[in-house]
């Protein structure tokens, strides 16, 4: 279940961020993956420095991402980046401001 975070600063004390109401900004960033991760090969892509990440689809999201539900369908095995990704922290402020323009 997602978890409502109230924004501290924001000027309207209703405002909040939660996943639920998001396209799921932050699944369109690059997300490379560390030792330790664990996910499945076929949504792993490599550069040509054999860096590791998770594959996007040309509409830009994860390909471990599912379309209709918007909801991560890897989401025991999601790489590290994703586990430590806050929801409510600065970068998904910025994401989601980002989108919404
Ligand atoms: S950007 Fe923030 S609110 Fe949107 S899906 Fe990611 S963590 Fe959730
Ligand atoms: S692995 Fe899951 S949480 Fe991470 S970017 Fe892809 S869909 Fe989002």
């Amino acid at each position: 279940m997602a978890m409502i975070i109230p924004l501290s600063h924001a000027a309207n004390d209703s405002t909040t961020v939660t996943c639920a109401s998001c396209e799921a900004c932050c699944c369109k960033l690059q997300v490379l993956l560390m030792a330790g991760d664990n996910v499945p090969e076929h949504l792993v892509e490599y550069d040509q420095w054999n860096t590791a990440a998770m594959r996007r689809q040309s509409d830009g999201w994860c390909a471990a991402l599912s379309r209709d539900t918007l909801l991560c369908t890897i989401y025991q095995r999601r790489p590290m980046l994703c586990r430590e990704y806050a929801m409510g922290g600065s970068d998904c402020i910025d994401e989601r401001a980002l989108h919404a323009k």
